[in-house]
Parts: structure tokens; sequence; C-alpha cells
């Protein structure tokens, strides 16, 4: 075969043998898609030379930024002494052992141990095993419910996108039982007329209150959420929301799972989003920013009380292949050495994320959006016919996905949930880059705007 070169031969190639996830197959074929070749800090460059500033660090998980040898020669020194082998059977490795004592080290007090997976959904499957199994030693084998939430994402295998909300996912694939999904806390699409956020923060809690008592509290096992609902549209809860539920696990027999897929590492301004809230999950899962993607790994962090339960279980009949894979854990070692010498979360919470807040807040002034939120660094922009009246588009979805279409034209990378704009730059990103981040999301909002008149 002749090695293809240009962009129409790549992308024809593209078209004949690749099922791309969470695509469009019909649009893909007939635009062709979009071909990164390299990357670098927040920039990526396609096959036609544009230089893209990439707002969603690729899927909310470059943390780091691109283009850090450290990483890569960390991975490289891995594969050459132990490229594989695994933890099954009471076997490990320096990397998985290594990473082990800095996740505990990184992580809330409570937590001392963790599952090793190969990604968010992997993670969030490992966690259904692991809250019914601990139930099951505990001799309450009948407490099996999980609660999430409407419109949450915890991954797309068949068990996490059941844990998961997504309506459209759920519509696909059969959804496995004993998930029930109670309200998001989206203040902006969901609250009633007159109610204050306050108010509306509460209310929604407390459906996790309701949900225990129609279900009777010996039938449920945890509830998950994310700390910002992300792929449903970075929803960041109103005050009262996370102290409700925290109280409500509290005085209930029940677990809580932060799944922190995205808010983990950094991206909150905490290193964990739990610890911006102020909440204390008993269980707690990681992926993406763990390595901040250079390599395939996620986590599931148990707290001591957990763990000790599930020691006294014996075999726990669980695993993957690639569960503690030695240059994954090598990547997330290089990683979080990086995070830590150069302080990114402090950066986040101090400095980059207040200065990118300020400008991202004040575009809540345009005709488009309704509200512009935006914490630690992720942020979404609601795009409204009617600011005042918090009106939706009658087609939802159909307005967000012009504007994303602009925002590519327009050389950023921000991605559209429903009428929402959503950006989650690298933590890296410098204030010259917020500006121009800045400069081109106001250009894609007139860009739409002119299209809408
Ligand atoms: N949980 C959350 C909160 C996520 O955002 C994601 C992915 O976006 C996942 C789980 C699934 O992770 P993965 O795609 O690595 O399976």
């Amino acid at each position: 075969m002749t090695l293809p070169k240009t962009t129409a031969e790549l992308r024809a190639l593209d078209a004949a043998h690749h099922l791309h996830p969470f695509s469009d197959m019909k649009s893909l074929n007939a635009e062709g898609s979009r071909i990164v070749v390299k990357a670098e800090g927040v920039w990526l460059t396609d096959s036609d030379g544009n230089r893209i500033l990439d707002g969603m660090s690729g899927l909310w998980c470059v943390n780091v930024g691109y283009g850090r040898e450290e990483i890569v020669e960390a991975v490289a020194a891995q594969l050459r002494e132990l490229p594989y082998y695994n933890t099954f059977f009471k076997t490990t490795h320096r990397p998985a052992i290594e990473l082990s004592a800095k996740l505990a080290e990184l992580t809330p007090p409570q937590f001392n141990k963790v599952f090793f997976t190969g990604s968010g959904s992997e993670s969030n499957d490992t966690v259904i095993k692991l809250v019914r199994r601990y139930f099951q030693i505990k001799e309450k084998p009948e407490k099996k419910i999980i609660i999430s939430r409407r419109n949450a994402y915890h991954g797309s295998t068949v068990a996490a996108g059941s844990l998961g909300g997504m309506a459209p996912m759920h519509g696909q694939s059969a959804v496995i039982p004993d998930i029930l999904h109670i309200a998001q806390p989206y203040f902006w699409g969901e609250a009633r007329q007159g109610e204050t956020p306050e108010e509306f923060g509460l209310r929604t809690a407390r459906a996790l209150e309701a949900a225990i008592d129609a279900m009777g509290e010996d039938r449920i096992a945890a509830f998950i959420a994310e700390p910002v609902q992300g792929a449903g549209g970075v929803i960041i809860p109103p005050a009262s929301y996370w102290p409700e539920i925290a109280r409500i696990c509290r005085e209930r027999d029940i677990l809580f799972v932060s799944d922190e897929v995205i808010c983990g590492f950094g991206r909150t301004g905490s290193w964990f989003g739990c610890e911006t809230f102020g909440t204390e999950p008993d269980i707690l899962v990681m992926a993406k920013g763990i390595t901040s993607g250079y390599m395939p790994l996620g986590g599931v962090m148990v707290a001591d009380r957990v763990a000790e339960v599930l020691h006294e279980g014996g075999d726990f009949n669980h695993g993957y292949t690639y569960s503690g894979h030695p240059a994954a854990c090598a990547a997330a070692l290089a990683n979080l050495a990086i995070m830590q010498r150069e302080d990114l979360v402090g950066r986040v919470a101090n400095d980059v994320g207040p200065y990118l807040q300020a400008r991202w807040n004040a575009l809540a002034e345009h005709p488009l959006v309704g509200e512009a939120p935006m914490l630690g660094l992720v942020g979404a922009l609601e795009l409204t016919p009617d600011k005042l009246g918090r009106t939706k588009f009658p087609d939802v979805g159909k307005v967000g996905t012009l504007a994303r279409d602009f925002s590519f034209k327009n050389n950023l990378v921000m991605r559209a949930v429903r009428d929402r704009l959503i950006i989650a730059p690298p933590l890296v990103i410098s204030h010259e880059e917020c500006d121009e981040l800045i400069a081109r999301v106001r250009k894609t909002l007139d860009d739409t705007f002119a299209e809408l008149k």
C-alpha cells in the first residue's frame, strides 16, 4: 500500500475504514474528519497546517498540556525496562506500587487504596461491583441500587452507560437493572419560576433523600455524582446543593461515590472536586488527568472504611489485563510530578483560574448568552433566545452545534452540549492564550448571532 499523504487521501481512508466514537456517521462521511497531526502546549496543528487552540484539553484530559518530554521519556524508559506485567494473583511491579502510594498522598486522608483500571468507564464498572460486593460482605446483599442523576455521564460501557443518565445513550443500548436517576442541579434549565439558586439547590439535593425513602434505605447501596457535571453541560451546582447531599449521605447507610474523572487533578482549583465542595466521599473515581491523557489509565480509590470490609471478604473477582499497566503508571507518576513541581493546582485556584473566570463571566453580557459560569478552568455558556426569561431555543441543540462549528472555523475547540458551549483548557494556559481564547469565543458568538438574524 502506498502511504497516503494529502488530507483528502487520509480522509478517504478514514471514511472507508474507521468507525468513530460519538460521531454522526452520515455527516462524517460527507464532510470528512478533522485530522490532528501534532500538538504543543495548548495548540493543535491539523493536516492543513491550521493552529487550533484546544479549549477542551483533548477530552478534558491533557491537564499539563501537550509536548511534555518528561512524560514521554518516563514511558519510554519503562517500556524498555518492563513493558508489561499484570497485577493479578498477588503480583505487582514498581510503577504500580509507587503510583498507589502517590495517589494515597494526593487524595483526601480517608483514601489509602486504589484499584487500577484502563479508563473512566472501566472505573465506574468497577464501582458497581465494589459497592455491591461491600454490602454482600456486610451481609446486606439486598442493598444494590445505585442512585445517579439524569444527564450524568459516567462512561460508555453497558454498565457505566447505565449508571450515566444520558437518554440518547439509553435509547441505543440495554440498561442494567438497579440504577435509579434523580434530578440534576441545573439551575438555568430546571429551576421553577421565582425559585432562588439556594432554594433550587436544596430542593434538588433532597431528591436524593426522597429516592432513598421511596425505595427503602435497605435497598440503596450508593449515590454517584460528579462534583461538576461535565459532559452533561458543565452544571455547577448552587452553593446549597453539596452540603445538603453531604448531610444526607452522612445520615443514611449508603456509600457516596465522587466521579472525579473530569474534576480530579486540578480542574476545579483543588486536587479533587470533592475538596472544592467540601464533601467526603467513600469512593473516588479517576482517569483522564491522572496521566494528562498521555497513556490510558483509570483508578478507583476506596476509603479506609470500605477497604477494611473488602479485605475481610477475601477474593474480589474483577480486574483488567491492563489494570496498573507499568507504562501508564510511569506516565502518571511523571505527570503528577510536573503538576506538583509547577503547582498547577495552585495556579488554577489563584492565578490563571481567576484571570480566565473574570473574562469568561463577562461574556454573559453578549445578547446570545444567558449565563457564563466557570469554576477553576471549566466553564459553560448557555445560549438563549431570551436572557431574562431563561428561555431555550425551540430546536434544542441546533444553535449549540452552529456555534460549535463557528468555533472550529475560528480555530478554537469548544464542545456543544445541547445549546451550551463548554470549555476546559489545559491547566498550563497562559494569560495571553486566555485573551486569545476569549477573543475567539467572542467572534464565535458574534458569527452565530449574525447567522440567526
Ligand atoms: N466519568 C466521567 C465523569 C467522564 O467525564 C467520563 C468521560 O468523559 C467517564 C467517566 C468515562 O471515561 P472514559 O472515556 O475514560 O471511559
